[in-house]
């Protein structure tokens, strides 16, 4: 399949998603993951028309977004984000999905106080493994609170999250959604939920995603990498 027909069969197979849920289709904002793919997938993609580009590596967005800056996209940065590369993916992303501790959104606030506004996404950790990304769900409200009055420069979004590879998709976004609540309880205007993958868009998208991030759907496989 060419990358146009598998953009076209991703989204064919969101519009059906979004009309089983009875949601509007301009609630939905597709980001398609090119992480490990070649500089052209991304010139391609903005040829067919996508707006929304995802990767997970500071050095690979800051090395895209440096080769690719003419192009009219917007970088969504969706990994693991670490204080010390606050300030370069703060340069290259437009939207940081992966706000998950009060450390990282001081330092992505600090590194351009008074800058252009950048969008961040809370990310919750669903699973019982505090190894893994993602604030503990009850201390989402905290961090929330803590980006609105300590991180002027930084907008508060929503939440982001991975579904748990062990547990139904639905359920976790059924958990996330709620989760979602406690944090507009404190930021009404944090009202997006960035969830759903190849794997579970659909389930993302009846449980409430705004922000969907999708790769292999559409990419085809990831290339090896180092
Ligand atoms: C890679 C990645 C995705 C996309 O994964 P696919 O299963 O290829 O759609 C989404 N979110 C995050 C955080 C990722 O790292």
């Amino acid at each position: 399949m060419s990358l146009a027909e598998s953009l076209a069969s991703v989204d064919a197979r969101i519009a059906e998603a979004v009309r089983a849920s009875g949601r509007a289709p301009s609630e939905i904002t597709r980001i398609v993951v090119t992480k490990f793919h070649p500089e052209h997938v991304i010139s391609d993609l903005a040829a067919l028309g996508v707006h929304d580009i995802g990767e997970n590596r500071q050095q690979e967005l800051t090395r895209k977004h440096d080769a690719l800056g003419g192009l009219d996209v917007r970088w969504h940065f969706i990994g693991q984000a670490q204080t010390k590369k606050a300030r370069a993916i703060r340069a290259a992303a437009d939207v940081v999905h992966s706000v998950d501790r009060e450390r990282i959104a001081d330092a992505l606030h600090r590194a351009d106080p008074s800058g252009d506004p950048l969008d961040v996404f809370l990310q919750i950790n669903l699973t019982d493994d505090p190894a893994r990304g993602g604030v503990d769900p009850a201390g989402a409200a905290a961090l929330a609170e803590h980006v609105l009055r300590e991180c002027p420069s930084l907008t508060l979004r929503g939440v982001m999250a991975v579904a748990p590879l062990d547990e139904p998709p639905a359920r976790a976004f059924e958990r996330l959604a709620s989760i979602a609540a406690d944090v507009r309880s404190v930021a009404p205007e944090a009202t997006a939920i960035s969830a759903g993958m190849t794997g579970d868009f659909a389930e993302a998208i009846a449980h409430g995603a705004t922000h969907l991030r999708i790769g292999s759907a559409i990419t085809g496989p990831r290339p090896t990498h180092d």
